[in-house]
């Protein structure tokens, strides 16, 4: 599924981090309690991914970072917003909805790249490297909501009793701010790309700043765009001899896309309906409203507007995933599967992908194809080890197949993904009398035990002697005739 909203809680809709539905995701991890108390989600979609990959890595090395080390998380937030800290650089989905050009968004990447080189966060480096992503998350919040005033908010949002200087975690001098501004200047520079981008969307900030005050926008709360900062920037970026370099038609259509599809998924259906009206034929037009007549319960009229996508731009991945997700969620499963095998086809290597074919797969009942299932999850978990739902689909393929023992430890490592020690360790201490002693799967299994077994008062280790098989975990059927909810599917992480 395209664009997925990995959430805390599944009270609120998207998948993101795999299920833009049409952002295709899959959620994997499971938003940790810090994460929960502000309720926010992390935004899973293979498109929107990709597009960052592709223009954040140049940037990070351009400025010395080595580009793999640094984890990109996205914020289901509908404000500007963008942060970096430790390993992480984090955008919200907003920053995607103000931007013209993907030039203005490449100015803020290297923004926050330069905040990362120049050691910002050196403080809080150490800890954000040995937290998960959600913790990263609430840490990164937490500034936030100092930075507006409200460190009481900040701390319990928190709740590790640290002693942390929660303060420095996001919020940045002026100098540092000064500084990150002139590198992202250097690195630009060092690409040959454009600074006007950087110049524009600073300005708009700049003239928002003054029209709303500060307080409202969460980026100007941990980067205070000072005037003297922004012609001090302006002087610079105009001296550079690639200031007139525009991005091509194509960049720019890349970007509308991912504008209709974070329109599509994350905005009111009616609301994007109107913006983007049937007079407008664009790609862009019919892949907003194929999601928004989705979401909307319109099934004809969004495979018609999906399938204008896919029939002229066969190969585009992205549109067959949203082809595909629509009519999963819609219950017609077995129609689903030519349009997730072609995504898996054309990116083989994404997890997300086959995590959509997977659970089409599995919906057939039919155990060839279960069987098939079964190879992309695992496939899908050695990408991406910690993505929890990709675990839980693999258990559902496993009990489907009579597997018990694997479901109960693909069930365990879905469980440990989303933070449930305790799940976790019992599903895994019933996994192990089924596993073979010394395999990979036994050791993972025993990995998991160590890891999650409890301080006190704990049973002890359990023996690797065969032992009554247990009774498979009952699971309930997908049942997903009725489209009751059209939006991305809510991973329930606890
Ligand atoms: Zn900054």
């Amino acid at each position: 599924m395209p664009l997925q909203l990995v959430k805390a809680s599944p009270k609120f809709g998207l998948r993101l981090r795999n299920s833009l539905a049409a952002l295709a995701a899959l959620v994997t991890a499971a938003a940790p309690v810090a994460a929960e108390a502000q309720g926010i989600s992390t935004l899973r979609d293979a498109e929107i991914e990709q597009w960052l990959e592709d223009y954040s890595r140049p940037i990070f090395a351009a400025a010395g970072l080595n580009p793999k080390s640094i984890e990109i998380i996205i914020v289901n937030d509908p404000t500007f917003n963008a942060f970096a800290g430790g390993r992480y650089m984090g955008v919200n989905s907003g920053l995607f909805t103000f931007a013209k050009t993907p030039n203005e968004i490449e100015g803020v990447i290297a923004h926050e790249a330069g905040h990362l080189a120049g050691n910002h966060g050196a403080r809080s480096a150490e800890a954000m490297a040995n937290a998960g992503t959600p913790m990263i998350l609430g840490l990164l919040l937490a500034g936030a909501a100092i930075a507006a005033g409200a460190p009481e908010a900040g701390i319990g949002l928190l709740g590790l009793g640290q002693n942390i200087a929660i303060k420095d975690y996001l919020v940045y001098s002026r100098s540092q701010e000064a500084t990150a501004d002139q590198s992202s200047i250097t690195y630009l520079d060092r690409l040959g790309k454009s600074t006007k981008g950087a110049m524009d969307i600073w300005g708009r900030m700049r003239n928002y700043q003054i029209i709303t005050g500060q307080r409202i926008n969460p980026f100007l709360q941990s980067h205070p765009l000072a005037n003297e900062r922004y012609s001090a920037l302006q002087t610079r970026a105009m001296e550079s001899p690639y200031f007139n370099v525009q991005d091509s038609p194509e960049e720019i259509q890349r970007l509308q896309l991912i504008q209709a599809k974070i329109k599509g998924f994350l905005h009111d259906p009616l609301q994007t309906l109107r913006d983007y009206p049937l007079s407008d034929q664009s790609d862009p037009a019919h892949y907003a409203r194929a999601v928004a007549y989705y979401r909307h319960s319109e099934i004809d009229k969004a495979l018609e507007e999906v399938r204008k996508l896919t029939t002229a731009h066969p190969n585009n991945p992205y549109f067959n995933e949203l082809e595909g997700q629509i009519l999963f969620e819609y219950g017609r499963t077995n129609e689903s599967i030519a349009p997730h095998r072609k995504s898996v086809e054309l990116i083989p290597d994404n997890a997300l992908m086959r995590i959509n074919l997977a659970r089409s797969l599995i919906a057939s009942n039919e155990p060839d194809l279960i069987a098939e299932a079964t190879t992309h999850l695992k496939r899908a978990v050695a990408e991406e080890k910690d993505n929890g739902f990709a675990w839980y689909e693999l258990a559902r393929a496993y009990a489907e197949q009579g597997e018990t023992a694997k479901a109960d430890l693909a069930t365990a490592e879905s469980r440990f993904q989303s933070g449930a020690q305790g799940d976790a360790n019992h599903f895994a201490r019933r996994a192990l009398p089924g596993l073979e002693r010394g395999t990979a799967e036994w050791r993972q299994a025993m990995d998991i035990i160590l890891a999650t077994q409890p301080a006190d008062g704990a049973p002890p280790l359990p023996s690797a002697e065969p032992a009554p098989a247990p009774a498979p975990e009952k699971r309930e059927p997908e049942e997903k005739k009725t489209p009751d909810v059209p939006d991305p599917i809510i991973i329930d992480s606890n």
